[in-house]
């Protein structure tokens, strides 16, 4: 019998806050994995680990791991050959979002992204390996965040779209950055979005190349990538109109 097992591991990336001091954005990235995906994936995060010189029991993390420029090539170029393995973005722009929405609250802003990323791994699981398939989805537990309204409130959404297939989930789980060796790549997956859309440094750039590194991992990047595989919000447009945006004559545009 055909395997048609999937995991999916969601890291988030930026903070919630809307202040000055605040991240421009709030967004997850979802890597997918396949049963030999998975593998290969744990094999590149142990490879990295060595090459960073991640002590045992430490978890790698884009923060504390891959500061330089080096580092963060090589993390895009390892994880870019993997075999098996799919990735999706959702991100907020906090700057076009209406205030009194969504962003108003910090548990609410956590809940809708989850689940336009929670959308997004669904249809890529089911499209991916059919409604047969099973998937182990495993969000990055955040401190201080309580998941449990948010898991009640993904089964809640999910239910209330007869189109999702929902049905194919085993086990919605949020899970320590530790538990599963997986975790720590869909960290540095979050690292690459960042980089991309947030200014950072002493000239307040941004690092497209690690994202566009990665790029053909991302869902449905080889027509187009948004929104399936990679979301803005408010508009699909947003992620579209920064100068390193790879598809050229992007629909979305
Ligand atoms: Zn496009």
């Amino acid at each position: 019998m055909a395997d048609h097992r999937l995991w999916a591991y969601i890291d988030e990336t930026g903070d919630r806050g809307i202040g000055p001091r605040s991240s421009p954005i709030f967004g997850m990235a979802a890597v997918i994995a396949d049963t030999s995906g998975a593998a290969n994936l744990r094999a590149a995060v142990n490879q990295l680990r060595a090459d960073f010189k991640v002590p045992d029991g430490r978890v790698m993390s884009w923060k504390e791991h891959t500061k330089n420029h080096d580092r963060r090539r090589h993390a895009a170029s390892a994880l870019a050959t993997i075999k098996g393995i799919k990735v999706c973005y959702v991100y907020a722009q906090k700057s076009a979002l209406d205030p009194t929405s969504y962003v108003r609250d910090i548990a609410l802003f956590y809940n809708y992204v989850a689940m336009k990323t929670y959308t997004s791994i669904l249809w890529a699981a089911r499209n991916w390996k059919g409604n047969d398939c099973q998937l182990w989805t495993r969000f990055g537990h955040v401190r201080a965040h309580d998941h449990r309204p948010t898991k009640r409130y993904l089964e809640r959404m999910a239910r209330q779209n007869p189109r999702l297939p929902d049905d194919i989930e085993q086990g919605l789980r949020w899970v320590g950055a530790g538990d599963y060796v997986e975790s720590q790549a869909a960290d540095l997956f979050g690292g690459f979005l960042k980089a991309a859309l947030w200014p950072s440094g002493e000239f307040d750039l941004v690092e497209p190349a690690y994202l566009r590194t990665i790029w053909p991992l991302i869902r449905n990047s080889d027509s187009c990538a948004v929104p399936l595989g990679l979301m803005s919000m408010p508009e699909n447009k947003i992620v579209t109109t920064h100068d390193w945006f790879p598809c050229a004559n992007c629909p979305q545009r």
